[in-house]
């Protein structure tokens, strides 16, 4: 066997290597094709091979009525091909054909289905071949947005980002299933084509020759002026998409603030502006579309009249002028075609940078030799600082100590970093200054899924997907059976709720959840949380949207069966933390005071304010 040479084994491999989950890719767009290719390519090259059987095939009709006309109707020798020689002869030669005009007709009706069959090959093998590398395409990018960090999901709209998973996927499929087979199928149509015109008549065939050239350079001129436009309209898409998203989404907030004139309005500008760019370009696509159209006729007038008159001098016959007019017939309008695909091509250049930006997003840094410790030890931040932008810190230089198995209240106004801290305990955040351990071992020598799996957090918005209770809360653990769920929904005050409802867990919460109050959509953020059973609970003013009581009846459920929990509460109302084995007060991103309830009494600080506030009835809101 002979084997590739290292070279190009090693240049294989690069191309459709698949990136290590942790590891930035840097695709260029023909790289990233190939990668999208793999498992495809196959289905392309047998569609590209019948393509080729069609082409050739639908070069024998003009021989064999340029045939008929010379030799069967008239008495002209036709100059034919050993093959055909040795056809004509095995049916008894020119005069038997005579007598039998049905066997051209049957030869040419042969021709027509065995065409027929390839062109089913070819139609059959380019759409497997497409839908099976749209699958992969969408396949990778959805693996490699879950691999994204946190901060990479927050600077880019989701609006923008479907956009590029679907119309921009759509787009690189028209490319490679279209036109990029179109591109060879034309080619070799164009191949086949001259040499046909070129063994006929070779100086008619510089008329034919010279046409392609022109078209294509025109073509060429043509997509480096209208690439930038495409790439505005894809652009101006996404921004389209990202509006109507949000405005889907915020239904309720616009409707509530009266605001539906302002965001339609808002709309209807963008609309304006996506569709001037694309009415300019198609103002463009005309020009190009009709020039086109004039300049191939121009050069099928030429061959016409010029071929007649070298027929009328007897440098060919009628026969051979009938099919070389049909060669070039053939011929002229692919290529004239070739001229859009390759300007479309521009289109799916645009879209392929596009899915690049993603592809070659790089993914949360990998965890050097990972570790699984056990984590219900203490938790320690030391000098942690961070800034979301540079120069503004939401936390500055804050240390504190969380005994394991102890309940720890965090108390401070909006914005002063506590949500941060927490994203930070949990790498949704990377930490650049200072460092957290959990059980005395640094946090970023863990193995982040490991962490993640060990540290429950139930979120100020709490997500819910539209599916049913019972499924929201399920994915939270494996298969976890009836009974653990309704124990997690109970301990959340919810079990009662939802068997109240005619489906109980099997209701479907609207999108995002949109049919549960406030206070059940927590609920069920935190009995999915209760489910995962992990040492570590943060509940991030999650306890907010449900009346004190509940709220009451909640820590006590949680102190008798998650006991040995480390739990972090984070709340605007005293009464939450007021039980916590230790409290911290932040103030825009500084530790202001810390102890248990009492102490913090006693020192008379912001703490003992808030207090006094809230209790004397001026609401909880003091604490904003
Ligand atoms: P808290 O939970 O105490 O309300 P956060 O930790 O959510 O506070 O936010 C602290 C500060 O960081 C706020 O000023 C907020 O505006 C800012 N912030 C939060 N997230 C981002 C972000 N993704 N990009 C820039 N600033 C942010």
């Amino acid at each position: 066997m002979v084997s590739k040479p290292p070279i190009l084994n090693d240049f294989v491999r690069k191309l459709t290597m698949k990136p290590n989950k942790h590891q930035k890719s840097t695709y260029t767009s023909p790289s990233l094709l190939m990668f999208f290719l793999q498992g495809s390519w196959r289905f392309f090259l047998l569609s590209i091979v019948a393509s080729i059987a069609v082409t050739a095939l639908d070069m024998l009709s003009p021989r064999i009525i340029s045939f008929v006309v010379d030799s069967v109707l008239g008495d002209t020798p036709s100059s034919l091909s050993p093959l055909a020689e040795w056809l004509v002869s095995s049916v008894g030669g020119v005069s038997a054909i005579r007598d039998a005009l049905w066997l051209p007709a049957l030869l040419i009706a042969c021709i027509a289905i065995l065409s027929a069959a390839c062109k089913y090959a070819n139609i059959y093998y380019n759409t497997k071949g497409a839908e099976s590398m749209m699958r992969h395409m969408r396949k990778s990018l959805y693996g490699h947005i879950q691999t994204l960090p946190n901060d990479w999901h927050q600077s880019n709209k989701t609006g923008d980002i479907i956009q590029r998973c679907t119309s921009d996927v759509d787009m690189v499929r028209n490319f490679v299933a279209d036109q990029m087979t179109s591109v060879v199928r034309i080619v070799i149509l164009v191949i086949f084509a001259l040499w046909s015109i070129v063994s006929i008549h070779p100086r008619l065939a510089i008329v034919a020759f010279l046409a392609i050239p022109i078209i294509l350079a025109y073509s060429t001129f043509f997509r480096s002026r209208i690439g930038h436009l495409f790439e505005e309209c894809d652009e101006n898409e996404g921004v389209l998409s990202t509006i109507a998203q949000e405005n889907l989404t915020g239904v309720r907030v616009v409707r509530a603030f009266g605001r539906e004139d302002y965001e339609k309005d808002r709309f209807e500008r963008q609309n304006q502006v996506y569709t001037n760019l694309w009415v300019r370009l198609c103002k463009y696509l005309a020009y190009f579309w009709s020039s086109g159209d004039l300049l191939s006729g121009i050069q099928v007038m030429l061959f016409i009249v010029l071929g007649a008159v070298f027929c009328v001098r007897g440098e060919m016959t009628s026969g051979e002028y009938i099919a070389i007019v049909s060669y070039n017939a053939m011929m002229i309008w692919p290529v004239r075609q070739l001229g859009r695909v390759v300007s479309e091509m521009s289109k799916a250049g645009v879209s392929i940078g596009r899915i690049k930006y993603i592809m070659n997003a790089a993914p949360e840094a990998p965890v050097e030799e990972p570790c699984r410790p056990d984590m219900s030890g203490d938790i320690e931040f030391s000098h942690v600082s961070y800034a979301y932008e540079e120069g503004k810190d939401v936390l500055s230089d804050v240390s504190f100590r969380i005994e394991g198995g102890t309940v720890f209240g965090i108390l401070g106004s909006t914005g002063s970093g506590k949500t941060t801290l927490m994203y930070l305990l949990d790498r949704l955040c990377e930490l650049r200054e200072g460092s957290i351990t959990v059980g005395g071992v640094d946090i970023r020598s863990i193995d982040r899924e490991w962490l993640r799996s060990h540290i429950g957090m139930v979120l100020q918005e709490p997500f819910l997907f539209s599916r049913t209770l019972g499924e929201n809360l399920a994915i939270a653990a494996e298969d976890p059976d009836m009974d653990a769920i309704r124990e997690a929904a109970s301990a959340a005050c919810l079990d009662e709720t939802v068997m109240s409802f005619s489906q109980g867990y099997d209701t479907v919460v609207g999108e995002r959840g949109v049919t549960l109050s406030g206070g059940q959509k927590q609920r069920a953020a935190i009995a999915r949380m209760l489910l995962q059973n992990t040492p570590i609970m943060i509940f991030d003013d999650s306890l907010s949207a449900v009346d004190a009581q509940t709220d009451a009846m909640i820590r006590q459920r949680l102190r008798e069966r998650f006991g040995g929990a480390t739990v972090i509460l984070i709340s605007h109302r005293l009464t939450t933390l007021m039980q916590a084995d230790s409290i911290m007060v932040l103030d825009r991103g500084r530790i202001a005071e810390m102890g248990t309830h009492g102490e913090l009494m006693d020192r008379g600080g912001i703490y003992r304010q808030i207090y006094d506030l809230q209790m004397s009835g001026a609401g909880e809101e003091v604490a904003e």
